[in-house]
């Protein structure tokens, strides 16, 4: 494959001010450093810097994002959630101890939402790969929920945009790490928009999160065999992460026929992430977004949208997204790895995909394995 992304930015991603604090862990006095949020502007300012100096660079093309209208909001969240935004936007809001809001910062969420629908509108116009490069991630809002550092659900936002421009069926295939409970939630009962999320089998975060992401959550009413997730266990890497793909989620959008493909392109099953306990190295994600380049040019006409997720080391992780760029144009990452040298426990992860499988069939899912 050969060709272009179209990479959209917007500066006022920025706009959300997340501070420094003790994050991922009960408000504590037993330390002393205040440390920068994990979900804060370096992360995404350098994920910037090695797609403009990689050796990918000459294969972007970079445009300028926008903000969303009230009116693309309101396609999934409700009108009382962004009364409660806009409230929140008044004067900062810290809705729980990690998802918090500055005064002002409703300007970076509306550009993260805003450049993703521009990013969608791309690849309908062009039929190549459009990249929203945004800040805050947003999987796990659902229509009316703040939750995870999310507040609009950027993925689900662009895929309600595309249905809006005459679409019927989108695929939404996201493996952050962590479950996407928000886009799963706004499209549970809805047959038009297959959700696949693979995440690590992360349980319960206490009783406020209860654990979802499990195999038997499949979708409900009409929506029932739309929603298709695939925990895996911690410590699972890049062969893991590689067959599942292949042999559950490729059979499952194959079945679905999708028109456009979205990736919620979360970098934090990476073996470097402070909030994930996978092993994806960047040949990892090379590998993935590879796969997901070929569905979309032989079943979507070339229509594939990736949307910016988590991703919290902010070196490593701006090193997986080059390689998973250069996976989206079909080829191989040419980058080195600054950091990869963990072993490959293959019969594990064979043996864990397996098992997985079953539980799948036994829910119900038939999944054809690839014609060959
Ligand atoms: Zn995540």
């Amino acid at each position: 494959m050969s060709g272009f992304i179209d990479v959209f930015w917007h500066d006022d991603v920025l706009n959300l001010d997340t501070g420094f604090g003790v994050f991922e862990a009960p408000p504590s006095d037993l330390l002393e450093t205040q440390m920068e949020h994990p979900e804060s502007s370096p992360r995404l300012v350098n994920m910037r810097a090695i797609l403009r100096k990689g050796p990918v660079a000459e294969r972007l093309v970079w445009h300028t994002g926008r903000h969303a209208t009230r009116e693309e909001l309101l396609r999934f969240h409700t009108a009382n959630f962004l009364e409660i935004i806009e409230a929140a936007d008044q004067n900062g809001r810290r809705f729980n101890h990690t998802t918090l809001i500055n005064a002002g910062g409703m300007s970076g969420l509306l550009a993260a939402a805003g450049t993703s629908i521009a990013a969608l509108e791309q690849t309908m116009r062009e039929r190549r790969p459009a990249m929203a490069l945004v800040r805050p991630p947003g999987h796990h809002a659902a229509p009316d929920v703040v939750d995870g550092y999310c507040f609009f659900n950027n993925v689900a936002l662009a895929a309600r945009a595309a249905q809006a421009a005459g679409l019927e069926r989108v695929a939404i295939v996201d493996w952050d790490v962590h479950h996407g409970n928000g886009t799963q939630e706004g499209f549970y009962e809805d047959p038009t928009v297959l959700t696949v999320s693979m995440h690590m089998d992360h349980g319960t975060w206490g009783p406020s999160h209860p654990q979802t992401g499990s195999v038997d959550e499949w979708g409900r009413g009409a929506g029932a065999g739309t929603n298709l997730n695939i925990p895996l266990p911690m410590g699972s890497g890049d062969l893991a992460y590689e067959l599942a793909f292949e042999q559950f989620v490729e059979p499952a959008l194959r079945a679905f026929e999708p028109q456009l493909l979205i990736i919620a392109n979360g970098l934090d099953a990476s073996q470097f992430d402070p909030n994930g306990r996978q092993l994806l190295t960047m040949d990892g994600f090379n590998r993935l977004a590879r796969r997901a380049r070929t569905f979309a040019d032989e079943h979507c006409e070339g229509r594939l949208l990736i949307v910016q997720e988590g991703g919290y080391n902010p070196a490593y992780s701006a090193f997986c997204l080059h390689a998973a760029t250069q996976g989206f144009l079909g080829e191989g990452s040419t980058l080195a790895d600054p950091l990869a040298y963990m072993p490959l426990f293959e019969e594990r992860s064979k043996e864990d995909v397996s098992a997985l499988g079953k539980a799948l069939k036994n829910v119900g899912w038939e999944l054809a394995p690839n014609p060959s």
